[in-house]
């Protein structure tokens, strides 16, 4: 029971990143001497530290309230493999981003150069970290199907790998026992606009990544829809399109052969070998090229099949469908509107990532900690210091 109360106050903890003690005894519904007691144990642990109010303070109930803010001891690496580029950032509790560090992809996506990179950028991001502080887990995101139970990318098209044991090879090369924890990107722009983005207090959204390709995470009453083996939510290969196209999968008529980059990026003169920079060509148009209306229609009739099948309240527009919805809404809306369902109040709301483009990044963060909220005491005794990890290996060139 216990160690079940301290999990639930270093979630609590974690999703806010400062709290009272006044308002961590009203949400968890325990008396202030048991909450004072629990706040004791997660600052031995070195995850948060108390404060006295302020003077004159005073909480809801007319006492003052100590504050209890998480601090960075504990940390994960936090990945987002991009077709473009590789970002690793360090995270704290609370979702605090210490440091990033980005580099270009290395040529041809080759994984042990990734790898190598990878564990580059986490040495430059770890540079300023404390060496007693805790590396508890790493996380990944990756463009592409992922079987996160076997640390394994299944296939993503566009770096060409398949079956790559990728948790292992970063594992081993940051010559850590701490089993990198692996995720579509998708999935993890959902999960971290859910916690601490556009869609806090919703139940069901849909978060759309357009990367290179187009990938969908889906939340459905709070909880992630991951499907069997975790490959739910690759619908830029539903046939919404006119079933013309040829696509990459071998099938045709997907959507991606009309709203992925490749298509959009036609429509707009970027050129066919900079895909990954579409995002900010399309954030330079100075007028809406004409052919992008159709690319606006496909994009609502697509999404009012999502909300046919889903019913979700928010869809979240991530990458270079953010942009590109500033010029297409009113094609995007009308196509919406003739084909989903006419039933007032089952339009969802569409919005930009309120994490901007650290959705994915923030999402694999949120993967990495779950050792940590879960059991807190048995993972820090066992999750190595950073002093460990970072000082007796090779650097990497
Ligand atoms: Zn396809």
């Amino acid at each position: 029971m216990r160690r079940h109360n301290l999990c639930t106050l270093l979630r609590h903890l974690h999703l806010a990143g400062a709290l009272s003690r006044s308002s961590l005894t009203t949400s968890m519904g325990l008396n202030r001497s048991t909450i004072a007691d629990l706040v004791g144990e997660v600052e031995l642990l070195g995850l948060a530290r108390q404060q006295p109010p302020a003077p004159g303070e005073r909480s809801a109930a007319g006492r003052p309230s100590v504050s209890v803010t998480a601090t960075d001891h504990a940390y994960v690496l936090a990945v987002d493999i991009r077709v473009s580029g590789v970002v690793v950032a360090r995270v704290g509790l609370g979702g605090v981003v210490l440091a990033t560090a980005c580099r270009p992809s290395p040529p041809e996506h080759d994984p042990r150069d990734t790898v190598e990179t990878i564990v580059a950028l986490a040495r430059e991001v770890v540079h300023d970290a404390n060496d007693d502080s805790v590396l508890v887990g790493v996380g990944v995101s990756v463009p592409g199907i992922v079987a996160s139970d076997r640390g394994i990318v299944r296939l993503a098209p566009n770096l060409d790998w398949h079956d790559l044991p990728l948790a292992q090879l970063l594992a081993d090369a940051l010559g850590t026992a701490t089993v990198p924890v692996l995720g579509n990107e998708a999935d993890h722009g959902a999960l971290a606009e859910l916690l601490r983005g556009a869609g806090r207090r919703v139940g069901d959204l849909v978060y759309l990544s357009g990367e290179v390709g187009v990938g969908a995470g889906l939340i459905a009453g709070g909880r992630p829809v991951t499907g069997m083996s975790g490959f739910a939510g690759e619908i830029g290969h539903l046939p919404f399109g006119d079933g013309t196209r040829p696509c990459h999968c071998g099938a045709v008529g997907c959507w991606e052969t009309e709203i992925g980059a490749a298509a959009i990026a036609d429509a707009v003169g970027c050129p066919p070998d900079r895909l990954a920079e579409l995002g900010g060509h399309l954030q330079r148009l100075e007028s809406t090229p004409t052919e992008l209306a159709t690319v606006g229609r496909q994009l609502g009739r697509g999404l009012a099949g999502l909300v046919n099948l889903l019913n979700p309240q928010l869809i979240v527009l991530g990458g270079y469908l953010g942009p590109l919805y500033r010029w297409v809404e009113p094609d995007v809306r009308g196509e919406l509107a003739a084909r989903s369902l006419r039933i007032p109040d089952m339009t969802p709301r569409i919005a930009m990532p309120a994490l901007a483009d650290r959705s994915v990044l923030i999402g694999a963060s949120e993967v990495a900690f779950r050792d940590l909220l879960e059991d807190p005491v048995g993972c820090l005794a066992t999750a190595p210091r950073t002093g460990e990890v970072f000082a007796a290996r090779p650097s990497v060139t």
